[in-house]
């Protein structure tokens, strides 16, 4: 699962071409973090609108050789040694031992890592085994973020989700016995018909396993999904905005008070445990993408590969991709309001006087920020421009205003 979707201006929906094609206005490209997209799961989750489908397990060998292939074209790419790495899908940890073991070793000779990278890799709890566990441990993998979405087995149900709540707990026993300190939860709230207690029970049953790192997310109805289908005919109900914004308020009270830092919108860590894969994204850095669906950022360019395994597969070593976008001025001012204000310490004022002096749409977004500011939405403090706690809760209306 990968944690950011990317804005999607003056992309082009032309016939895939590989990225290869794209060398010249990458050479000055100087990433320091890479994504990489394993596409099987073993149930496709009804809320779920990232590139995954049932793994028939025939196809992990070839994916594990192509990554690789594109691993080593694209370490042409890296110049520095890289600072973070991180796995997400579908469900990596569905890979078989062996083939994770040789996924996860090809990445660690094929590209330059720095000493102390933080290598993540996104799990299911059910796929946790002792010998998976050492397979991530021995391949220097130093945190783990585990699905587990909701304890209530009713919610579970609702989301489609296929997992025992009690698995999570036994899965990270492993993966701490197996050396894997940093540990992430991820849930999510607003579940149709689910109540405030339930959420509390959840926060709850998370902090007693003691996660350094929460990602919180209010449950989004992506098109194309089951879920958004029986949304549509009337089969579920969305949860009232108001039961919504409490659950929100509550997280961040309750996770205040248990000592973690809420450091973006949805996510919250021990001091010094924040994802600094993530913090990537969310401070305009640059990464490179490997595997189908997978997005990268660098030179000034947004890419993402084709989301189709077999097409995938079938070209190489330079992964084909549909949508190559290089963001003009006003792209790139309104993205860099968009992931810089989703963290919690905001922007440095300096550095959005400077977004505000450029662009075409410097009074539109002037206004929209003076009037956020006006409401108590932002509030401007310590030399730096943030959303206020109320604020986070319609951070998305003024966030388009500054597009
Ligand atoms: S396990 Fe994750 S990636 Fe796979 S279908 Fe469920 S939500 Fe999507």
């Amino acid at each position: 699962m990968e944690p950011v979707h990317l804005v999607q201006a003056n992309a082009s929906a032309a016939a895939s071409r590989p990225l290869s094609a794209w060398l010249p206005q990458l050479a000055t490209a100087r990433p320091v973090g890479a994504y990489v997209h394993v596409p099987f799961c073993f149930h496709k989750c009804h809320y779920c609108d990232f590139y995954s489908f049932v793994d028939t397990k025939d196809r992990q060998e070839a994916f594990v050789d192509r990554l690789l292939a594109e691993a080593r074209v694209m370490s042409g790419l890296v110049h520095e040694p890289m600072q973070t790495l991180f796995v997400g899908g579908g469900t990596p940890t569905l890979l078989a031992d062996d083939r994770l073991l040789r996924l996860l070793r090809g990445l660690r000779e094929l590209l330059p890592w720095a000493g102390g990278a933080e290598w993540t890799v996104e799990a299911n709890p059910e796929t946790i085994t002792a010998a998976k566990a050492d397979v991530l441990a021995s391949c220097g993998v130093t945190r783990v973020s585990m699905g587990a979405q909701s304890f209530q087995p009713a919610l579970l149900q609702q989301l489609e989700r296929h997992h025992e709540p009690a698995s999570v707990a036994r899965a990270m026993g492993l993966l701490r016995s197996a050396g894997i300190a940093r540990l992430n939860i991820d849930l999510i709230f607003a579940i149709p018909t689910s109540t405030l207690v339930q959420w509390q029970d959840d926060l709850a049953q998370a902090l007693a396993l003691a996660p350094d790192h929460l990602s919180c997310y209010g449950l989004v109805y992506e098109p194309g999904t089951p879920l958004r289908a029986r949304l549509e005919a009337g089969g579920v109900e969305r949860l009232d905005e108001e039961l919504e914004a409490s659950m929100y308020e509550h997280t961040v009270t309750t996770l205040a008070a248990a000592g973690y830092h809420h450091y973006e919108i949805s996510n919250w860590a021990r001091p010094g445990q924040e994802c600094r894969h993530n913090l990537l994204y969310w401070e305009d850095g640059e990464w490179i993408a490997l595997g189908p669906s997978a997005s990268g950022h660098a030179a000034g360019l947004r890419w993402k590969n084709v989301a189709v395994l077999q097409e995938w597969l079938d070209e190489g070593p330079w992964a084909p991709v549909r949508s190559v976008e290089a963001l003009d001025e006003d792209g790139r001012i309104g993205e860099a309001f968009l992931m810089g204000l989703r963290l919690l310490d905001g922007m440095h004022e300096g550095r959005v006087q400077s977004l505000l002096g450029r662009g075409t749409r410097a009074v539109r977004r002037k206004a929209a920020i003076d009037a956020a500011v006006a409401r108590g939405d932002m509030v401007r403090s310590d030399g730096r421009l943030r959303f206020s706690e109320r604020g986070v809760l319609t951070s998305d209306s003024v966030l388009r205003d500054l597009l």
